[in-house]
């Protein structure tokens, strides 16, 4: 009986893990603990689960399921002040398998340097090195793109399957798409002729260039591979692995010398005894507020952990509302502070995205635009089920990551690197909360580290500046700031169950951000005007020829960029996987400070933002933790660290709530 439809049957086992969030990274964590038969695990999600729903499993209908409340979070930004005040749509899926059941399923590694500044930044064990074997045991990598072509391969910038770090064995299904549109090759041909090379190896570690990616889409069936298909439904007959769904965690209960106000930052930690939620849709009350539900509890072994795994966004809330975090922040919204951990919710990161589209030359051409012609979406859905191919089977793969160097001349990197004063943003404490800052100067000069990306989509996408021509063929160009400098912040708005937690991304609060953003979007411009993709271009739509003129101020191209500008819905870094004295909420295996058993597993514990897309470390990050156990992986740190541990324990037990370390 894994999947419980009531709260009475899913409260009545007390479990030896709780994961809070059956999304992509929570998912991984708790099939993997399950395969231990001798213990119970419980999920609590807050969506439903969509079993076989085609607007999940087509790829091609990625997007329908973006605003559905069924689906999305639909969180909003706070008025964005470097925006002109506009509010951004913030995605994120609420459903079984999280945002792995929404997203648009394109599957990148970081470089070796993204995972090296996890251990420059305090933590042990995080390396490139260290992830590889996780990395391989989540993904099921295809053949070679085309065995025996090398052309077709060269062409398309494809992996090669025999460079010995992938694997074809792990969990989730992944595949080359087998449509990619008419611009698709050119877009790499323009690349290659402005000196960007092609990298068909960039999943090994060094990945600038230009690359066609494997996509979580299953080559056999053509169907979305996610979390709850990848993870879950294998799982799912497991007498110890249970689920709830419909179910809104509200806080967590812990127990522990922290418990009155008083003890607020003493000696012992504090320790989780039970996951309360909500069960059911929020009632609505009289003036459309959603009003409290009847609270359960589920409760957790005095061994046992709780593993949150909400996401960027709510896994910060759900400790706040725990009585986690900033004490100041807490007490003004009425929460009794617990554990004094001011570093919950600040320094989130995301990677902004500025949309460019062109119209095409050859209105025959065809393009993703079409699918808006009801009578062709139904043709080529027709052609999608009979033969798994076609635009229904694919979404966009091809992929640039540049240098700055590529972009900026020597004067204005040196320019951007000057502005960035690690003391300063820093809010002048510098030493390990300045590292960040300083590890992302060295990355603005380094000519083998990727700052922007382009993406190359075969559809209008610009739709924040006007609708496309109703018979128009176009090409966009998405351009994505890697390492923003701008931070922000995430946080409960109330202690009331169910509000919506108050999002600040703060884009482009640092100036450096917009000409970053500028340049790329400068050369983004030189590509679609660059042969052969430039042959195929009539007219760039938006920005306007007026707002690319490179004869006119920046300042058409700058407002053009804060009108479009919108979340590339990658948010990290709020529960900060940090030493505590740099605005850490977890140590480096993962536990939240000041507690002796709830880790957080998801996107928020990276301390700095990745030039990839983040999935692939997600499912990799969710192996981590789960191989073998987290007492494993406890064990095997302890290992490393038996210096003065005995010591330490001691230190703890006086006083600790926790029996356990
Ligand atoms: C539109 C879109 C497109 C994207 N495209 C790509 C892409 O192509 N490639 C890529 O690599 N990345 C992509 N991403 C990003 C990537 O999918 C996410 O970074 C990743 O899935 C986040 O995983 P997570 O485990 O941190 O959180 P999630 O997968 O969001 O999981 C969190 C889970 O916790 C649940 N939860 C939250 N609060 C509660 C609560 N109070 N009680 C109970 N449950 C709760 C949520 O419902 C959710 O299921 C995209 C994201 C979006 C939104």
């Amino acid at each position: 009986m894994p999947h419980h439809s009531n709260p009475e049957s899913f409260t009545q086992l007390t479990y030896d893990y709780i994961v809070i969030g059956g999304g992509s990274t929570g998912l991984v964590v708790a099939a993997r603990l399950a395969e231990d038969p001798s213990v119970q695990v419980g999920i609590i999600e807050a969506g439903p689960y969509h079993k076989d729903d085609p607007r999940v499993t087509i790829p091609g209908y990625f997007g329908k399921t973006l605003g559905d409340p069924s689906f999305d979070w639909m969180f909003e930004s706070t008025p964005q002040t470097h925006l002109d005040n506009r509010i951004l749509p913030l995605a994120r899926g609420r459903t079984l398998g999280g945002t792995s059941t929404i997203n648009s399923m394109t599957w990148a590694r970081a470089s070796k340097a993204d995972y090296a500044a996890l251990v420059e930044l305090g933590n042990k064990g995080w390396s490139w090195e260290d992830w590889l074997p996780y990395f391989l045991r989540s993904e099921s990598m295809p053949e070679a793109y085309v065995k025996g072509s090398r052309e077709e391969k060269e062409d398309l910038a494809a992996y090669d399957a025999n460079e010995g770090v992938h694997s074809s064995e792990g969990r989730v299904k992944l595949g080359y798409v087998p449509w990619f549109g008419d611009t698709h090759r050119p877009f790499f041909r323009a690349l290659e002729g402005l000196g960007v090379p092609s990298n068909p190896s960039s999943g090994s570690g060094a990945n600038t260039g230009n690359f066609t990616l494997v996509t979580s889409i299953d080559p056999k069936s053509a169907t979305r591979s996610n979390a709850t298909s990848a993870y879950y439904e294998p799982s799912s007959q497991s007498s110890n692995l249970h689920l709830i769904t419909g179910a809104h965690v509200t806080r967590i209960l812990l127990d522990g010398p922290e418990r009155s106000e008083g003890n607020v930052g003493g000696k012992g930690e504090a320790r989780a005894v039970g996951v309360e939620f909500e069960f059911g849709d929020a009632k609505k009350g009289e003036e459309g507020e959603r009003k409290e539900g009847k609270k359960w509890v589920v409760g957790v072994k005095r061994d046992g952990e709780v593993v949150l795994s909400g996401g960027s966004y709510m896994s910060p809330v759900i400790l706040e509302q725990s009585g986690i975090g900033s004490p100041s922040l807490l007490k003004s919204l009425g929460i009794t502070p617990l554990v004094d951990l001011p570093g919950v919710g600040e320094n989130l990161q995301d990677h902004p995205l500025v949309p460019m589209s062109y119209e095409l030359k050859d209105s025959k051409t065809i393009t993703g635009d079409l699918l808006r012609d009801p009578a062709f979406a139904a043709k080529e859905l027709e052609y999608y089920q009979k033969t798994r191919k076609g635009q229904y089977a694919s979404i966009h793969s091809a992929f640039s990551l540049l240098p700055l160097q590529h972009l900026m001349r020597p004067p204005q990197i040196s320019a951007v690197a000057r502005s960035i004063d690690p003391v300063k943003l820093s809010g002048g404490k510098g030493g390990g909360k300045g590292k960040r800052y300083e590890i992302q100067r060295r990355w603005i000069e380094d000519p083998h580290h990727a700052n922007i990306e382009l993406m190359h989509v075969p559809e209008y996408c610009t739709f924040g500046a006007g609708p496309p021509k109703k018979d128009g063929r176009y090409v966009s160009i998405l351009v994505v700031l890697m390492h923003a400098l701008s931070k922000g912040s995430v946080h409960a708005s109330s202690s009331k169950s169910r509000s919506k937690p108050i999002i600040n991304p703060a884009f482009l609060s640092h100036p450096s951000d917009l000409t970053m953003l500028t340049h790329g979007l400068r050369f983004a411009h030189r590509v679609a005007q660059s042969s052969p993709l430039g042959d195929l271009i009539s007219t760039p739509s938006h920005p306007t020829s007026q707002e690319l003129d490179p004869h006119s101020s920046s300042k058409g191209l700058e407002g053009y960029i804060k009108k479009l500008v919108e979340s590339g819905h990658h948010p990290i870094g709020s529960c900060s996987m940090l030493p505590r004295k740099d605005g850490g909420v977890v140590d480096e295996r993962l536990k939240v400070y000041g507690t002796c058993n709830i880790r957080v597993v998801d996107a928020s514990i990276l301390p700095i933002h990745f030039s990839a897309h983040p999935q692939a470390t997600l499912y990799a990050l969710g192996e981590k933790v789960g191989q073998g156990g987290i007492r494993g992986v406890a064990e095997e740190d302890d290992e490393v660290q038996k210096e003065g541990l005995e010591e330490k324990i001691d230190e703890h037990r006086q006083g600790s709530a926790c029996g356990r370390m």
